[in-house]
């Protein structure tokens, strides 16, 4: 937690301890089409808040409405409000930009505001920003601010940030894997989660027809050794004709980044007409942090993502383009 000063961290207690004192509504917001770090992280906080003597947080997240099948038996999703009350407090988690609150981002200015965050793309906004671009998942963060509430992990807290680690560090494996992510892992299963159980339901269980997608999609995959590009792209018609959700394409850029011959992968999701959902991957070499921020997203160095309008063929020119500058 080396970017979050004493001072952050004692405002942030302060303000929540306040808060859950007074009886006032917390609100706890998470970014748009939410993924195992932000709605873990979340749920983790609101469950710890709970345990702190709460008794009006909520949580919500933009869209969209269907969460992803697998995070349907997660600890606290009785936290979960579509049309949440007035809050005195909010909380945002894992949003970079205010973007990606969507309508919720209406609140800031109003409604005092805490921040946990950890992209390097983070762009300043709300009152009290607990963002630290070295931990390697937001669920780093709420951790260490669940320590400081005094609140004990139990097994269901433990399990919400258990989801947010494996998920931010593709289960220990990228950069931001430190010793510091490692013990709290072990803090998380000293309550008796399961990890394998955990792991297969998150990651590794999908409908046969998920498989027959990602043969298509992989199949497709273009290489460019010329620009150590790899990338491939899913249409509405082909989560269509698998009869499958959105939700079964992520996960599925980690097939393609594969590609020795290439320094960033790339895999176009389609989600509108003209509307794609973009996420980018690098070795390392490549920050793709400013290039997804130079195309209207974010993300983090080795991993990003932004929403690109047009053709597959226009918006890989636009990535090529960016690359390069
Ligand atoms: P993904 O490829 O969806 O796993 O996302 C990789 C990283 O890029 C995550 O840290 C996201 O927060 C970020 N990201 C993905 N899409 C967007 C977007 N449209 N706007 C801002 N950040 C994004
Ligand atoms: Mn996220
Ligand atoms: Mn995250």
């Amino acid at each position: 937690m080396g970017e979050i000063t004493e001072d952050r961290w004692a405002a942030a207690t302060g303000a929540l301890r306040t808060a859950v004192a007074a009886g006032d509504p917390i609100l706890l917001v998470c970014h748009v089409n939410p993924d195992g770090d932000a709605l873990g992280s979340m749920l983790a906080v609101g469950q710890a808040l709970r345990k702190l003597g709460a008794t009006k947080v909520q949580a919500t997240y933009p869209g969209p409405s269907a969460l992803p099948e697998p995070f349907l038996v997660l600890p606290g999703l009785d936290l979960l409000v579509d049309s949440p009350e007035a809050p005195v407090l909010m909380v945002t988690l894992d949003a970079a930009a205010e973007s990606r609150l969507g309508a919720y981002a209406s609140l800031l200015g109003e409604v005092p505001t805490i921040v946990l965050d950890h992209h390097a793309s983070y762009t300043g906004f709300g009152d009290i920003p607990l963002v630290d671009s070295g931990a390697a998942a937001t669920a780093v963060v709420a951790a260490e601010l669940i320590s400081r509430l005094g609140v004990p992990l139990d097994l269901q807290i433990a399990e919400c940030l258990y989801i947010g680690v494996i998920t931010d560090t593709g289960s220990f494996k990228y950069a931001l894997t430190t010793p510091e992510v490692h013990r709290l892992a072990a803090d998380l299963l000293e309550t008796g989660l399961d990890p394998g159980e955990i792991s297969s339901r998150v990651f590794d269980t999908r409908p046969f027809g998920a498989v027959k997608l990602y043969g298509e999609v992989l199949s497709r995959a273009v290489l460019e050794p010329e620009n150590r590009l790899v990338w491939s792209a899913a249409s509405l018609a082909d989560l269509e004709r698998h009869g499958q959700a959105p939700y079964v394409l992520e996960g599925l850029i980690d097939g393609i980044r594969c590609a020795a011959e290439a320094d960033v992968a790339c895999l176009l999701k389609q989600v509108g007409p003209a509307e794609w959902s973009v996420s980018m991957r690098s070795r390392g070499g490549v920050d793709l942090s400013r290039v997804a921020v130079a195309l209207g997203g974010g993300g983090h160095r080795a991993a990003a993502g932004f929403t690109g309008y047009g053709t597959p063929a226009e918006i890989m020119d636009r990535i090529r383009i960016a690359l390069g500058e």
